[in-house]
């Protein structure tokens, strides 16, 4: 085994508001049933932005972002057996979950009490090296390059569980089309959907690669769609999008909103819900979403289309995700 101290380096954010840090840190040892990967990617996440970004509040700090990571297996802590050494690994946003609280015990461990979330309450992806829990560890899809498979464990993930709950939706609009919505359309189509892609207003570039992608229609989000929609998800991180998606989905539609943080919504007329229209957010993913989506993706087969940045460009990679000027997603290469 290669000695991890050799290359031990992290982007790490010191406070919110400020640039990544390019630091040496201390090698770790795995403790038990945990794991020490040597990362190859990690994907940079729109949740890493609002987390730098200071709109999520509660980061570890000093932190080492990022939760989609691919790596391989470096060492086995005490107890660790589900992986062997240079086996490839995936790690996502739930860190790890206490098992116990009631949600747990539902089958919800999404919502865990306790739960800790990778690159946010403990160190991330953003490294030569992390340390995660063997058990929140997916083996990776051997159809996937480490680059192309990294945004598929949240991008992918978010957006799996967002489709999920969108229901059998035959016309599907989609709000915001970054790394979640580029895989997940393609996964709609793939079950026979229409897929209608709403972008920033005049993100012509944007409206094409949906188009690529097998969007029927693509266009801005300021322009209603030729057609009533079964069902919406709204990954933009901005609330005025909720009524608006709302006027688009026919009586009895859902709204799905797919990110963890959004602009305030601003108040709209009941009659926008009225119909048995549902609202609901996606919190976090369970591992059975993870087991769910890294079977289905080879099969449709999804497509990743990435931007790769070296480790130490983290910073360039997350503002020129915070400006729209990422087509597919990000993924920094270590
Ligand atoms: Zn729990
Ligand atoms: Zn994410």
């Amino acid at each position: 085994m290669q000695n991890p101290e050799d290359d031990y380096q992290a982007m790490v954010l010191v406070e919110p508001k400020r640039p990544l840090e390019l630091t040496r840190l201390p090698s770790t040892q795995p403790g038990a049933h945990e794991v020490l990967i040597r990362v190859r990617a990690c994907g940079v996440c729109r949740t890493d932005l609002h987390i730098v970004d200071g709109e999520l509040t509660q980061p570890k700090l000093p932190l080492v972002p990022g939760h989609e990571i691919i790596g391989e297996i470096a060492a086995l802590g005490e107890g660790a057996e589900r992986f062997t050494l240079g086996e490839r690994v995936g790690v996502s946003w739930l860190a790890s979950t206490d098992g116990v609280c009631k949600y747990c015990r539902a089958g919800q461990e999404n919502l865990c009490e306790a739960a800790l979330f990778t690159g946010y309450t403990v160190d991330g992806g953003y490294a030569n090296h992390t340390v995660a829990d063997e058990r929140y560890c997916f083996p990776v899809p051997d159809a996937y390059t480490d680059v192309e498979a990294a945004p598929l464990m949240c991008a992918g993930l978010i957006g799996y569980r967002s489709l999920v709950k969108a229901g059998d939706a035959e016309r599907l609009g989609i709000y915001g089309f970054g790394a979640a919505a580029h895989i997940i359309a393609q996964v709609a189509v793939s079950q026979g959907r229409e897929v209608y892609a709403f972008t920033r207003p005049g993100d012509t570039d944007g409206q094409q690669f949906a188009r690529e992608l097998g969007a029927v229609w693509a266009g801005d989000s300021t322009t209603p769609p030729p057609v009533e929609l079964d069902a919406a998800i709204i990954f933009a991180p901005v609330g005025a999008l909720v009524p608006t998606a709302l006027r688009a989905v026919l009586k009895g539609g859902t709204v799905v909103c797919g990110g963890i943080h959004m602009s305030d919504i601003p108040s709209f007329p009941y009659e926008l819900l009225w119909g048995e229209r549902i609202l609901c957010s996606v919190a976090n993913v369970t591992r059975r979403d993870a087991e769910e989506f890294l079977a289905l993706a080879p099969r449709v087969p999804v497509r990743t289309q990435v931007e790769p940045f070296p480790l130490s460009e983290a910073n360039e990679a997350l503002a020129r995700l915070r400006g729209g000027r990422i087509r597919g997603a990000a993924v920094l290469v270590t």
